[in-house]
């Protein structure tokens, strides 16, 4: 546990009581600071009862005396509107920070390195991690991937934190630092939390604000934006800024081309890596992935061979394009964590002969020419959820598609298609392009869900058939 020092004497409010609340109670407590903690939900304010904090209601009180506010990431603070007790301490003039801030005031100079962008910080956060351990530099992944960071020991500190950082917690991290800044992509998503692009951009720049030690910036350039601010930073900044892609190999940088990863870095040894073996790393966005995170392992000096073994036994993470099962010759693979339509589109030009599950909480955003297009290795779209209608006069000209309601029905449709019809190496793939919440607590439950159902298949009028995972 990080011990927040800074904040000695101090009097700290604490709104949202998830994992990273809980932590920062325990953090700041630890450093000697009075803390009163609130959440909306009673079952939350419940849990971390004994845990030192005083359990107040930050409606109720004057806000004036409070050092700082500490807002959970998924509580609006600006857009659409803000929450009761971030508007109260705005009028106060309560500064308002997250966890990641708590850290960056306490975290003894352990470099960080943080990685933004709409789309794959997870699974870049953690092949970075992977790759780093290979070569025995030691690394604690935290951060947005679901691990609060302020849970992490610096006796002794690693020799690097990774830090996968969301929109939401670049705005409320005004002390942090990074020695790395990795920026993969920026395509609409969250607008309504940043007041628009142009607000979500701004979030996403901030991974530049403050850096530190010899710094380095990775930057993907396969989509306009981010491509954009390349050539901005190229210009104006006197650090090393690293262009990484994966459709094409970048002059100065690292980027993979027809499955093959180059490195085109100035002062390191040349690197050329085959990613069409690794099972893990399947498409150009996970070849984006790769070469961002190859950029960092070969600007720390670790040599090609160590790379290649490390790439190939990465093993991915649960719920983005996860093979479940084969089942009589259909794979069936799990990409719940798509939430959005550019996610979808990565895992619908990955694969022919799809069978498309989709549909959820729609996130009203913008379906593009190139969306469209990936269509045509669509098969046969089943939408669920409360978006089904929306989804459906969307595609209903493009592609065959059924209204399932639920992702049960869905799967079974589904898998009753793509056996019947034959094609060659069918697949059944759940990447819904919506949120989870209308349907499940989270995206992860909708995974699960939807492994349980395949899981189950076979016990069904598929008991007779062979199956292979
Ligand atoms: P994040 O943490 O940013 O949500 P993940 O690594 O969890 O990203 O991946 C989320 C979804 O985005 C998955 O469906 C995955 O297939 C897709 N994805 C992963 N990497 C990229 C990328 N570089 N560009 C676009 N989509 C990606």
């Amino acid at each position: 546990m990080i011990i927040a020092r800074s904040f000695l004497n101090k009097t700290v409010a604490v709104m949202g009581l998830a994992r990273s609340g809980k932590a920062a109670i325990e953090s700041l407590v630890l450093g000697g600071a009075r803390v009163l903690a609130w959440d909306d939900d009673p079952k939350r304010r419940e849990e971390v009862s004994g845990v030192g904090a005083e359990i107040t209601d930050l409606h109720d009180i004057n806000l004036k005396d409070i050092d700082a506010l500490v807002m959970s990431p998924g509580i609006p603070h600006s857009f659409p509107k803000p929450h009761p007790v971030a508007a109260k301490a705005k009028t106060s003039g309560v500064p308002i920070i997250g966890d990641i801030d708590i850290f960056a005031q306490n975290s003894r100079n352990t470099p960080v390195i943080g990685v933004t962008g709409t789309n794959g910080k997870s699974t870049t956060s953690s092949l970075i991690g992977h790759l780093l351990s290979h070569s025995n530099i030691s690394n604690e992944v935290a951060g947005n991937i679901g691990r609060p960071v302020l849970e992490i020991s610096l006796d002794p500190g690693p020799d690097f934190i990774v830090l996968e950082l969301s929109s939401y917690q670049l705005e409320l991290s005004p002390s942090l630092g990074c020695s790395i800044a990795v920026l993969l992509n920026i395509t609409p998503d969250h607008l309504d939390r940043h007041g628009g692009m142009d607000g979500y951009v701004r979030a996403k720049r901030r991974i530049f604000d403050k850096l530190i030690y010899d710094p380095k910036i990775i930057i993907g350039i396969d989509d306009q934006i981010t491509r954009s601010i390349y050539q901005q930073l190229k210009h104006e900044t006197d650090f090393s800024v690293i262009p990484i892609s994966g459709y094409e190999i970048p002059k100065e940088g690292v980027g993979v081309k027809s499955g093959n990863l180059r490195s085109r870095l100035p002062s390191t040894p040349k690197c050329e890596i085959n990613l069409k073996r690794m099972k893990t790393l399947i498409g150009g966005h996970n070849y984006q992935n790769a070469a961002a995170a190859v950029a960092i392992a070969l600007s720390l000096g670790v040599e090609q061979p160590e790379i290649e073994v490390a790439l190939q036994c990465f093993k991915g993470l649960p719920h983005r394009q996860e093979l479940v099962k084969k089942l009589f010759g259909v794979n069936f693979i799990n990409d719940s964590k798509a939430t959005n339509f550019d996610a979808t589109e990565r895992a619908l030009s990955s694969f022919k002969s799809i069978y498309w599950i989709a549909g959820g909480l729609s996130k009203n955003d913008r379906i593009t020419e190139s969306f469209f297009k990936k269509l045509e290795n669509v098969e046969h779209a089943f939408f669920i959820g409360s978006s089904e209608n929306e989804f459906f006069d969307f595609f209903k000209d493009s592609t065959p598609c059924t209204k399932c309601s639920n992702l049960e029905i869905a799967v079974k449709r589904a898998a009753s298609a793509a056996c019947s019809e034959k094609k060659e190496n069918p697949v059944v793939l759940l990447s819904p392009a919506a949120a989870s919440f209308d349907q499940f607590e989270s995206y992860e439950a909708r995974g699960e869900q939807f492994k349980s159902i395949v899981g189950s298949l076979n016990l069904e009028k598929f008991s007779n058939l062979e199956i292979t995972t």
